[in-house]
């Protein structure tokens, strides 16, 4: 396997001073290194009943429509607000950087789809706490969440909730 975690690139004082960020556009424009990617992303969720992929923008969206074919799922955006046409629900979270919100539209999901979250990065755990919050309004049953790359340092594994599956292909 190539050693594609060595496209992952750090940006320091991005988007402001004291932080640094991961930047994965090396990863994705990568074809070796993407798809291997993508493939550890859905090596723990083979076999597992899945009817959706619920990721977030925007990079989220990257991997998620990625994955969603690769498990054979149909896939569900959890955008920026003012993005969905429909009615939609909303959710307010913290950010690392500040603070947001995020909304689906009210009937992406019928109540007991399962459904597996997606993003780019954990950070603090914010933005796929609030997506797990959006699902269960729903009705939905968050059989886990995906993201590829852990920033282990900013804790957001200790804030997530314990009975929920959260895998990380990698780990910083
Ligand atoms: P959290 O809500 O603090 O866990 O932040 C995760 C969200 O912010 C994800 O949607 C990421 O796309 C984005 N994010 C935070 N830090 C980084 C980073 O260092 N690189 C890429 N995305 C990041």
């Amino acid at each position: 396997m190539p050693d594609w975690q060595a496209l992952i690139r750090d940006i320091p004082d991005f988007p402001k001073p004291g932080v640094v960020f991961k930047d994965i556009t090396p990863l994705l424009a990568d074809a070796d290194g993407y798809a291997a990617a993508v493939d550890a992303m859905a090596a723990p969720w083979r076999g597992v009943a899945l009817d959706a992929v619920l990721a977030v923008e925007s990079r989220g969206f990257i991997v998620g429509a990625a994955l969603a074919r690769a498990l054979g799922t149909g896939f569900v955006p959890v955008r920026k607000p003012g993005k969905l046409p429909a009615r939609v629900h909303a959710q307010d979270y913290d950010l690392e950087y500040g603070s947001d919100r995020l909304e689906i539209h009210a009937d992406a999901l019928s109540p007991g789809a399962r459904v597996l979250l997606v993003d780019d990065v954990l950070a603090t755990g914010g933005t796929l706490r609030a997506a797990l919050a959006l699902a269960r309004q729903q009705g939905a049953i968050v059989v886990g969440a995906a993201v590829l790359l852990e920033i282990s340092a900013l804790e957001g594994r200790a804030r997530w909730e314990p009975d929920v599956a959260l895998e990380a292909t990698l780990a910083c």
